[in-house]
């Protein structure tokens, strides 16, 4: 049976990705069931060209098919911030607290309670044989400063899917059913069932 590995080293995506593949006759191995593969640098100016840089990186390193995700949120009021420096926004040993942290200062630093924002998600399929396909998506919603919920990962609790929802209060699949990485997701397995039927 073909093995793809999820080259991501998040294991909240990995779960999301994961349960999202289960449809697809392969066998589904994560960095995990790998000894030590160092970090891709991640150099590239948009999540498509990261996801990409992530997917060769690591189906060069486990010479299997590689599917990597690069993810982020962007905020209006901060002129698309933090975009592709999303995990990292709070600094190199950042982490989901001190980065929802510096997305409240930055936002009280501008006087804003509220701003328009999106998460995205590029997805980039990489095979032994060099073949690449890459897909979107997008959700939009709104950053409120007032955090609610603890599901998800991230940014979550402060991502308002309407007036009063978070992403941190749906469940695992309603998120999958309806977030940037599950669009994603959807159009990659598209393309995926066609390539492995
Ligand atoms: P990446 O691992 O380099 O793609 O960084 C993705 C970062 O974007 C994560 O560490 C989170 O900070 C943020 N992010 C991406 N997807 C989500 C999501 O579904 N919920 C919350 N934060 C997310």
């Amino acid at each position: 049976m073909k093995k793809i590995v999820i080259a991501s080293k998040n294991l909240d995506k990995v779960k999301e990705m994961r349960l999202a593949l289960k449809v697809l006759p392969v066998e589904i191995l994560s960095l995990s069931d790998f000894a030590e593969i160092g970090d891709a640098v991640e150099d590239g100016a948009t999540f498509e060209e990261n996801a990409l840089i992530k997917a060769k990186f690591f189906s060069e390193r486990t010479k299997f098919a590689c599917l990597a995700d690069d993810s982020g949120l962007e905020v209006d009021a901060l002129g698309g911030l933090p975009g592709i420096h999303s995990a990292r926004f709070a600094g190199w040993h950042a982490d989901d607290n001190t980065n929802n942290q510096k997305l409240l200062d930055e936002l009280k630093k501008i006087g804003a309670a509220e701003s328009k924002a999106d998460y995205r998600c590029a997805l980039a399929f990489v095979d032994t044989d060099g073949t690449q396909i890459l897909t979107q998506g997008k959700v939009e919603g709104k950053i409120k400063t007032v955090a609610k919920g603890s599901g998800g990962f991230g940014y979550d609790p402060y991502f308002y899917l309407d007036e009063s929802r978070t992403m941190a209060e749906i469940s695992p699949a309603e998120k999958n059913s309806i977030s940037h990485r599950g669009a994603a997701l959807r159009e990659m397995i598209l393309k995926l069932k066609e390539r492995f039927r």
